[in-house]
C-alpha cells in the first residue's frame, strides 16, 4: 500500500536551499567532475518565440555575442583542450559570429553539437545551413515537442510544425540521419503541459514510427527533457495556479540515481557576455559560477573549475525528476 506524502508546499518549492536540503537527505554534496563540454548561449535572439522557452528568447531581443567574446570562447577551447562544444541560444544561427564558432572550434578538434530549431534555416542566409552542418561535420539537435502538428504549433506557435517537418526533410537529404552517413541527427521531446516527460526509449520508438510512416524522416535519437519551471514556463505555470501543484510533482519525483549523471557536473555554460555559469539554466536566473572560480571566459582555467561546487536552485528539481533530465535527454531509467 503505497502512503499518500502531505503536500511539501509552494514556501519549500520556491526556497533557493530546498535543492541542497534534498541532496543533504541522501548524503550529496554536489560538486563537478573535470570540464569536458563548453555550453555557448550565444544570445537571445531568435525567429521563434516558444511558449516553454527558458531563454526568453525571441524576434526582437537584441542580446548576441561579439566577435571578440567568440574569439575568447575559442581561446578557452584552446587551453581547456575542451572535448565537446555545445552551441546554443536562442536561434545560435542568427549570431554573426555563429559560422566563426563552429569552424573554430572544429579546427580545435572538438566534438560541435548545435541547438538548431529547424525553421531558422528559413530566414534569409541560412538556406544552406544543412550544408553548412555536414561540411563541419555539426551534430544536429532539434526540438520536436510533438510528432503531432496541433501540439507543435499550440506550444512553439503556428505553422512550425509544417516547416519543422521542411526542415527535417532537408537535413535527411544531405544525410543527417540516415544510417552510415556519420551525420548525427537527434530530436528534442518536451512536454506541452505541466508533466514529466514519458519513458524515452517507448517515445523514440513512437517517434521514429510516426515520422517515417508519415513523411519517410529518419533520425538518430530522441531526448526526452524535463520543462524547468523558470521564465516563461514558469510565468504560463503561475498564470494557470499550476505552480505548487508541478514543483510538488518535481520534488516528490527526485531520483538520487540522476546526480551523477547531471550535466553541470561535465560542462560550464558561457552567456553572449562571456560570464560562466554551471549550466543554461542557472545562467537565465543569473546564478553564476561558484566565487571560487574565474567569472568570465577570460579566466576560464580547467583546473580550476574541476571539483567546483555547484550552485543550486529549485529549479534543479528539473534535472532530477523521473529520469533526470539533461542536455541529452534521460539520465537514467525512471
Ligand atoms: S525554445 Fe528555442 S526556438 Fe523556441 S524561442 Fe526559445 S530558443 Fe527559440
Ligand atoms: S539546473 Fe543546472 S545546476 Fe541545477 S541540477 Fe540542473 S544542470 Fe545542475
Amino acid at each position: 500500500m503505497s502512503i499518500q506524502l502531505p503536500v511539501l508546499g509552494i514556501e519549500f518549492a520556491r526556497s533557493p536551499v530546498a535543492f541542497d536540503v534534498k541532496l543533504g537527505e541522501h548524503g550529496i554534496d554536489l560538486r563537478s567532475g573535470s570540464v569536458e563540454t563548453l555550453q555557448i548561449n550565444v544570445g537571445k535572439l531568435c525567429n521563434q518565440a516558444c511558449r516553454h522557452c527558458h531563454v526568453d528568447a525571441g524576434p526582437k531581443r537584441t542580446e548576441v555575442m561579439t566577435p571578440e567574446t567568440a574569439e575568447a570562447c575559442l581561446e578557452a577551447v584552446r587551453r581547456g583542450a575542451i572535448r565537446i562544444v555545445d552551441i546554443t541560444g536562442g536561434a545560435p544561427e542568427m549570431c554573426p559570429s555563429f559560422r566563426r564558432l563552429v569552424e573554430g572550434a572544429r579546427a580545435e578538434g572538438a566534438r560541435v553539437m548545435v541547438r538548431h530549431n529547424l525553421t531558422v534555416m528559413f530566414e534569409p542566409g541560412q538556406e544552406d545551413l544543412p550544408e553548412f552542418f555536414r561540411d563541419h561535420g555539426v551534430e544536429v539537435i532539434s526540438s520536436l515537442p510533438c510528432y503531432l502538428e496541433d501540439n507543435v504549433d499550440k506550444q512553439r506557435g503556428k505553422g512550425v510544425y509544417t516547416k519543422s517537418i521542411d526542415a527535417l526533410k532537408r537535413l535527411n537529404a544531405v544525410g543527417y540521419g540516415v544510417e552510415g552517413s556519420g551525420l548525427t541527427l537527434n530530436l528534442v521531446y518536451n512536454p506541452v503541459g505541466p508533466h514529466l516527460p514519458p519513458d524515452q526509449s517507448t517515445l523514440e520508438a513512437d517517434y521514429k514510427r510516426e515520422l517515417a510512416d508519415r513523411f519517410g524522416i529518419v533520425f538518430n535519437s530522441l531526448f526526452t527533457i524535463t520543462n524547468m519551471p523558470i521564465k516563461r514556463f514558469l510565468d504560463d505555470l503561475r498564470r494557470s495556479g499550476g505552480e505548487e501543484k508541478y514543483m510538488d510533482k518535481l520534488i516528490r519525483a527526485f531520483n538520487p540515481a540522476s546526480v551523477d549523471a547531471l550535466m553541470c557536473r561535465s560542462l560550464v555554460s558561457v552567456d553572449w557576455t562571456g560570464r560562466l555559469f554551471d549550466c543554461d539554466f542557472n545562467q537565465m536566473l543569473d546564478l553564476e559560477v561558484d566565487s571560487g572560480v574565474g567569472p568570465t571566459i577570460h579566466d576560464f582555467d580547467p583546473a580550476a573549475f574541476a571539483h567546483r561546487r555547484i550552485v543550486t536552485g529549485p529549479h534543479c528539481f528539473g534535472c532530477t525528476a523521473g529520469a533526470g533530465s539533461s542536455c541529452g535527454g534521460a539520465v537514467v531509467s525512471a
